[in-house]
């Protein structure tokens, strides 16, 4: 399964025909989504090499998201820590604070040029519905958000910002009333509306082609780190690190330098209370392939086969799949893959909030605290840099709840 490193350099990383990297990948739905995956493959193929598309695309990034976020030097912290360098990428900085934004400009740009004047999107936390409610505003496009009546409840003010923004937020009562029936919903709509409806997804998981695309849409975060390291410090950076949720803020930083093989590349899984424990959401770490929204991916299951209960303190990374790319890296060898734990993680946002004067997300702060061990074991002459995802406002409820500190 491993490549040699020779192999590993002259890979050209993209999915087959059918859209399989490697083993996995593929379009795993029925009859009915066919038809409609096909016709969006069709569509991407052509539109990825339209200059106007591009321009377009290029134009709302540079004065709507704000791009090129910065690389930053974590100065301070790479002092205290004692090892390598640590730069930050600041997606934090973009417009809607995270890096979901760069994704949904560029679907929603899709939909636009295929005449589709209708998005839907399905959303858990509520930080995808923002970003897609957000651009639809953009570009005069309805937008309807399928969610989780129990996750409505629990994210009041993300639901108020859809509604600000003028989406339709539509209260899934089915089931566990949470993302997974908020995406069973979100598909019937679009298998029902295909004809004027687009499906934005938040992440490089479901079938082809929304595994590739997504990557490409979030690779101008590794295309950035390739002008700008060169800049800064006169060389690629020797390793990189990213937060794994479905993975798209961290292919979208490994992506351009897979090639590179010299840049070492890691991703932080949720290892929530522990991988030895079941609470967790660490399908690379410790799950196993199987099929998963419309995929072969790494996923958790529990010994019937069934989707296995997770657990993250961050709601991003709490999903038991991963995308199917991801599986296919850690396989051959080109990424490696870790946890960190919930206690972990809010030890890095503590630290990294004092130290630098940035709070971050708490799924970034997974990230964190997986750079903070790899630069204590490297040179202060090397370089590590670390996605930062996002910003942490919308997280310090959270965590001063957790820490017993009443806010309202
Ligand atoms: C949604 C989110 C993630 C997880 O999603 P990926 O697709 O794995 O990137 C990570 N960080 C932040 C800040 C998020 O909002």
């Amino acid at each position: 399964m491993t490549l040699t490193e020779q192999e590993l350099r002259t890979l050209d990383y993209e999915p087959d025909p059918g859209g399989h990297f490697g083993d996995y990948g593929g379009r795993y739905v029925s009859e009915t989504l066919m038809a409609a995956l096909n016709e969006l493959d069709h569509s991407y193929q052509k539109l990825k090499n339209d200059p106007d598309f591009q321009r377009e695309f290029d134009a709302d990034l540079a004065s709507f998201v704000g791009r090129p976020s910065p690389l930053y030097h974590a100065d301070r912290w790479s002092k205290v820590i004692g090892g390598a360098q640590i730069y930050f990428k600041r997606e934090d900085l973009n417009h809607t604070g995270a890096h979901k934004v760069n994704n949904t400009i560029g679907q929603a740009l899709l939909a636009k040029y295929s005449g589709k004047p209708r998005v839907i999107a399905e959303t858990g936390a509520g930080q995808h519905g923002v970003a897609s409610a957000t651009v639809a505003a953009r570009l005069g496009l309805e937008c309807v958000v399928y969610m989780g009546a129990d996750d409505i409840e629990r994210q009041s003010p993300n639901v108020y910002r859809m509604k600000l923004l003028g989406a339709e937020v539509v209260s899934v009562e089915s089931g566990s009333r949470t993302l997974k029936d908020a995406l069973s919903e979100a598909m019937r709509d679009w298998v029902t509306n295909v004809d004027n409806t687009f499906y934005i997804i938040g992440t490089v998981a479901g079938p082809a082609p929304y595994p590739q695309l997504v990557r490409d849409f979030n690779a101008v975060v590794g295309r950035e780190v390739k002008w700008q390291s060169r800049e800064i410090f006169g060389k690629y950076p020797d390793a990189l690190v990213a937060c794994v949720g479905g993975g798209s803020n961290a292919i979208g930083l490994f992506y351009p330098f897979l090639r590179d093989v010299e840049v070492a590349v890691y991703g932080v899984e949720a290892a929530g209370r522990g991988l030895s424990t079941n609470e967790h959401a660490a399908p690379l770490c410790s799950g196993r392939p199987g099929v998963l929204h419309g995929a072969k991916t790494y996923l958790m299951d529990n010994s019937d086969g069934q989707i296995a209960h997770t657990h993250s303190v961050s709601a991003g990374l709490d999903y038991p799949g991963v995308g199917p790319e991801h599986s296919y890296l850690k396989d051959i060898g080109r990424a490696n893959y870790v946890g960190a734990t919930d206690e972990e993680a809010l030890a890095a946002f503590h630290e990294v909030s004092q130290v630098e004067g940035i709070i971050p997300a708490l799924e970034t702060a997974h990230a964190l605290a997986y750079t903070k061990t790899l630069a204590a074991s490297m040179r202060p002459d090397q370089t590590i840099v670390c996605n930062m995802s996002g910003r942490g406002d919308k997280d310090i409820f959270t965590v001063a709840k957790m820490e017993g500190i009443s806010l309202t």
